[in-house]
């Protein structure tokens, strides 16, 4: 996953998720990395070049891959 910025586009905080629409080199691609609170605003802005994408950005998230500990 190296070679994505980590921080938000709009406000510089750290970022929670990549967002894409569209293919790269068709000329309809956008694609933006949001903070929790842009990433709305960013999805409907990549949504015009059409469904979007989000993949989670789990640095700052780690809740988001917990897994179920096995204690033993
Ligand atoms: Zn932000």
């Amino acid at each position: 996953m190296a070679g994505w910025p980590t921080y938000c586009a709009r406000c510089g905080g750290p970022a929670v998720a990549l967002i894409e629409a569209g293919h790269p080199g068709s000329g309809r691609y956008r694609a933006e990395v949001a903070c929790g609170r842009h990433q709305a605003a960013a999805t409907r802005w990549a949504s015009h070049a059409g469904p979007t994408r989000t993949t989670p950005i789990g640095n700052t998230q780690p809740a988001l891959f917990e897994l179920p500990e096995v204690t033993r």
